[in-house]
């Protein structure tokens, strides 16, 4: 019958034994056993050649007594050579004491001789079945095990990370493998904590052995640490952590550290990288305002002399030749400034301003500016503002008029037939804060659905004839896109080619309520007020420019207001002229050969005295950058105006600073003619006699003429009313001609000349001076007249 306990397959045995009686006593006991088995028989151990094919039997029978060998010896020999099967050891009687031997050489159970029979052969091979499939088990967690320690030692090789552990009471470490690849030290040394310091790099030495001596007394440590092995500097990251027995001393510490020299290289690469981007976006900037510089200060002399040349007489052939320089040196300038607004958005150096206006005048001004333009291609230009947009926001008006303007060009310059819209409207997400919904909308030639992805790139036009057809270089709108998402908006196009485009922007804003309305500004007023530029009359101006084209460019267009104009060279002269006569205001270029104008303004604050100290200073530039403004400002420049500059701009800023003043409206003292003129009453006094009543009359007649005629000259000056000017001076020398002075009679003779021309208006700069010069001298005669003739007062 078949042994219940017997494995499924058959069982295969192998005896080793020289004792041919020992040998039956066995077969007969297994045959009674009931396990079915295969036996394989030797007669000594000698005769086994190769050793590892006894792995092939599920048990071994080995006498202990053996010729050639014993089997103590082959036993040794075989639990030597790895091989796990079980042996039981065929021993004789009484021999109890060399089976304890047996047992702790290897051997799995002992039988005796005679006690040889199938009962007890049974219970050997059941133990020995039991056992070895213990030892199976036991092989295959220790197989698992080896699996899963090779995993993690291959994942922390990976990861670059390693694990340690310290066993404070042996004062020992243990430490994996990779550990001492990281820090390329001899895996059979055992670690201690000397020896790791060591390879840390001597600058980061008090470091490590401070968070060390820390983790003992509880604090845990996480840090970069810079380490020294033989192959070179690396980079790890190292932590570990305290671990307190049940009594809360220390008992473990343990932690990783892994190689990052990857990401600490990759790191440092960056911020090279960024270094060098910040370095040539600095060099592109330098490039750009040099480059401004360059192209601005020659195209100032260009279109500061095209406009004079438009005041002097000229043929229609002539007028349309400068009518194309004016018109392509406008485009050129508006090519550099749309470069240098990209470059400035871009390199993040446009600062937004933050200032309340009133968007329907602000809308009015830029429709009312562009109007003309869409007449004269007869398409219509309309504005609607919808009921709940606010009156007063606070935000950027200047790129406000920036964004609108360009779109509503754009609508304009791309539609022939029908016109173009700008719709307004806004809602209010939050109490004080709008959107504000911009639409233009127009007729045009529309836009095709492929480029609508890519219209708002730099230099990208919707068809490669549009320049040809339409010039510009697609820049305006990519700046229109930057400057809305500036402020927080958005910009989106819907247009269908041939049948118009509608651009939508919305903008966040500020509501502006009652409280602050007061602070309201109108920043968009392009032109100094007509009445106001007579503020300039006669202001002594000196201007520092180095360039003589643009001297005289700047003398012409001050002299065209009535200022008086001195020129310096450099910063040196400027000084020396300083000296000799109190300016009202000094224009100053930046870049100059001896002195620059940073070095003048500075000596002008910091070295003299007031009032000189104290002369206004605006800075005049070709540079355009927010950098070179806040340099002006530092050294105490009070304003700034980059060129090319419109005549007006220029007004605007001198009236910031040219203070009015009465004396100057009647120039007496400044006009360098009068005091060698005397005025001669004795006619005056002959024709009077001692008749009081007729002298009053006589000098009431003289106050009340004068300024009445110092109005009217002032007022056909403006209108350029040359017919009406020559009417006043008829009458002034009918008036004054009695006195006999000779500088009036001079100034009158002058600008009856210049009136008689058929146009005189070439010649405006002259005939303001010879109007100056009148109202000066008629002032001065009114003056000396009510003086040397009342007898009273
Ligand atoms: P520019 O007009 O100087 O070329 P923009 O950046 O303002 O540069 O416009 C880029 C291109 O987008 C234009 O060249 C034109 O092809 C197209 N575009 C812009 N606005 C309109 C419009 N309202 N209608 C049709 N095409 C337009």
């Amino acid at each position: 019958m078949k042994n219940p306990d017997a494995p499924e397959h058959f069982v295969k045995l192998l005896v080793i034994d020289d004792d041919e009686v020992d040998k039956r006593q066995l077969k007969r006991a297994l045959k009674a056993s009931g396990f079915e088995y295969e036996l394989t028989e030797y007669s000594d151990a000698l005769s086994i050649a190769d050793i590892s094919l006894l792995n092939a039997f599920d048990c071994i029978f080995l006498d202990y007594l053996l010729p050639g060998d014993t089997g103590l010896r082959f036993l040794k020999k075989i639990r030597d050579e790895g091989i796990v099967t079980p042996i039981v050891m065929i021993t004789s009687q009484g021999n109890e004491s060399i089976a304890v031997e047996l047992m702790k050489a290897g051997a799995s159970d002992y039988i005796v001789k005679n006690e040889i029979d199938g009962q007890s052969i049974s219970q050997v091979l059941r133990n020995m079945f039991r056992l070895n499939s213990m030892m199976r088990e036991r092989e295959e967690a220790y197989c698992a095990l080896r699996i899963s320690e090779a995993r993690l030692a291959e994942a922390q090789e990976l990861a670059k990370i390693g694990s340690w552990e310290f066993d404070a009471k042996k004062n020992s470490f243990y430490v994996s493998p990779e550990i001492y690849n990281i820090l390329e030290l001899d895996p059979q040394t055992p670690m201690t904590f000397e020896m790791y310091l060591a390879v840390v790099h001597p600058d980061e030495r008090e470091k490590v052995d401070a968070a060390w001596r820390g983790a003992l007394e509880g604090k845990p440590y996480n840090m970069d640490v810079r380490i020294n092995p033989p192959s070179g500097v690396k980079y790890a990251h190292a932590q570990g952590r305290y671990i307190p027995d049940s009594t809360g001393a220390l008992e473990k510490m343990m932690g990783t550290f892994q190689d990052i020299t990857d990401r600490k290289l990759f790191e440092q690469e960056m911020m090279r990288a960024r270094e060098l981007a910040e370095n040539s976006m600095k060099v592109k900037e330098i490039f750009l305002a040099n480059m401004s510089h360059e192209i601005r200060t020659p195209m100032n002399a260009i279109l500061g002399f095209t406009r004079l040349l438009f005041e002097t007489p000229l043929t229609a052939e002539q007028k349309s030749y400068i009518d194309a320089i004016h018109f392509s040196g406008e485009n050129l300038l508006v090519i550099i400034n749309d470069i240098l607004d990209l470059s400035k958005i871009q390199s993040g150096k446009t600062t937004l301003e933050k200032s309340v206006f009133n968007i329907r005048e602000l809308v009015n001004g830029i429709v009312g500016l562009l109007r003309p333009k869409a007449l004269e291609k007869g398409i219509s230009l309309t504005s609607i503002v919808h009921h709940p947009v606010p009156t007063t926001i606070k935000g950027d008006p200047v790129r406000l008029n920036q964004i609108l303007t360009n779109l509503i060009s754009n609508g304009i310059k791309f539609t022939e037939k029908g016109g173009v819209t700008l719709e307004i409207n806004s809602s209010a997400p939050k109490k004080h804060q709008c959107i504000l919904e911009f639409k233009v909308r127009d007729t045009g030639i529309g836009i095709p659905a492929d480029k609508h992805a890519t219209i708002f790139e730099s230099f990208v036009q919707a068809s490669s004839d549009t320049t040809k057809k339409y010039g510009g270089t697609g820049l305006g709108l990519a700046i229109v896109k930057n400057l809305v998402e500036l402020q927080d908006g958005k910009i989106s196009l819907s247009s269908t080619d041939g049948h118009g485009s509608t651009f939508t922007v919305h903008l966040p804003c500020e509501e502006v309520t009652q409280e602050n309305k007061q602070h309201q500004s109108s920043p968009l007023r392009t032109s100094p007020a007509v009445e106001s530029l007579e503020q300039l009359i006669g202001a002594e101006i000196l201007v520092v420019e180095d360039n003589p084209l643009n001297q005289m460019l700047a003398r012409k267009v001050l002299q065209k207001a009535g200022c008086n104009v001195d020129i310096a060279s450099n910063g040196l002269q400027a000084l020396e002229r300083i000296k000799m006569k109190q300016y009202e205001v000094i224009l100053m270029d930046i870049q100059m050969p001896e002195m620059d104008g940073f070095e003048t303004t500075r000596h002008v604050r910091t070295q003299l005295q007031p009032p000189v100290s104290e002369v206004p200073i605006i800075a005049m530039t070709a540079h355009a950058f927010g950098s070179d403004v806040a340099k002006c400002l530092a050294v105490g420049m009070n304003d700034y105006i980059s060129k090319p500059f419109k005549a007006d701009d220029l007004y605007l800023k001198l009236l910031k600073f040219v203070q009015p003043s009465p004396t100057r409206v009647v120039p007496f003292k400044r006009n360098d003619a009068l005091p060698h003129h005397k005025i001669d009453l004795s006619a005056l006094h002959e024709l009077a006699g001692d008749n009081d009543v007729f002298i009053d009359e006589l000098v009431l007649e003289y106050n009340r003429q004068t300024p009445a005629f110092v109005e009217k000259l002032k007022g056909y000056t403006k209108s350029q009313n040359f017919e009406a000017i020559r009417f006043i001076c008829h009458q002034i020398r009918y008036s004054y001609g009695i006195l006999s002075m000779a500088a009036l009679d001079k100034a009158l003779d002058e600008i009856s000349t210049l009136l008689k021309m058929t146009d005189p208006g070439p010649e405006m700069t002259k005939v303001i001076k010879l109007v100056n010069t009148i109202i000066s001298l008629i002032s001065a005669i009114n003056e000396a007249v009510t003086r040397g003739l009342r007898r009273t007062g």
